[in-house]
């Protein structure tokens, strides 16, 4: 059987949300800015360790605040499907503060309002614009260590631009999720495939 994992991916307008989901799928990137109006969603399979997972990637538009309540979530058509996900990607610039302090929020209403254990769901911060890399607002190191060891969350530089760290970061968050126990069936995590470049399969 073929496991659904439903993958949200949140952030500032700007930050390069849709740019790495679409490097991601399509090795595609745009200089051009398009924003994202309304929710979408990818459907990728990708084989990791041996076992085919269907990917739901939801490329979320720009919203104030995580839903508090399923209520909430069906009458605002951007958040459908946010609470429930399986894991978080929670996307900012390295060079834009406010984009953070966005993350943070987010990451916060997340552990707030999704119910019991659920709360505990795996959340991934990407930095991404890396290659900006001089016109940082903090160093790597300090904001890995708030984001780990703070936040318990994982946490990924990368360039969608570059396409560097891309696939990286998908695997590191399916590693955390199958750690969890999203299979029972884990060991190392490998995704391997047509990607080869990055050793993913994207099918
Ligand atoms: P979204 O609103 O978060 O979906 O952001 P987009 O993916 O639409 O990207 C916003 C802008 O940032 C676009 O002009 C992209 O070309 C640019 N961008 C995205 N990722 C990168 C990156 O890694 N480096 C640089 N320099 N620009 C990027
Ligand atoms: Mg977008």
């Amino acid at each position: 059987m073929v496991e659904t994992l439903s993958i949200a991916v949140i952030g500032a307008p700007g930050v390069g949300k849709t740019s790495i989901i679409r490097q991601f799928i399509y090795n595609d990137f745009s200089e051009v800015y398009t924003p994202t109006r309304s929710r979408y969603v990818y459907r990728p399979s990708v084989i990791l360790n041996g076992n085919m997972y269907e990917l739901k990637i939801l490329d979320v538009p720009p919203i104030s605040s995580f839903p508090s309540s399923s209520s909430q979530e069906w009458l605002d058509l951007r958040c459908r499907g946010v609470r429930n996900a399986n894991a978080y990607i929670l996307v900012y610039d390295i060079c834009c503060v406010e984009s953070f302090e966005y993350v943070k929020m987010i990451r916060q209403q997340i552990v707030e309002h999704r119910e019991g254990s659920s709360s505990e769901v795996p959340i991934l911060v990407v930095g991404n614009k890396r290659d900006l890399q001089r016109q940082r607002f903090m160093p790597r190191r300090a904001v890995s260590v708030l984001v780990k060891k703070t936040w318990k969350c994982g946490y990924v530089e990368c360039s969608a631009k570059f396409n560097w760290h891309v696939v990286l970061l998908f695997k590191e968050l399916l590693g955390i999720a199958v750690a969890r126990g999203m299979r029972q069936n884990h060991t190392s995590i490998r995704l391997q495939g047509a990607l080869q470049r990055n050793r993913c399969t994207i099918m």
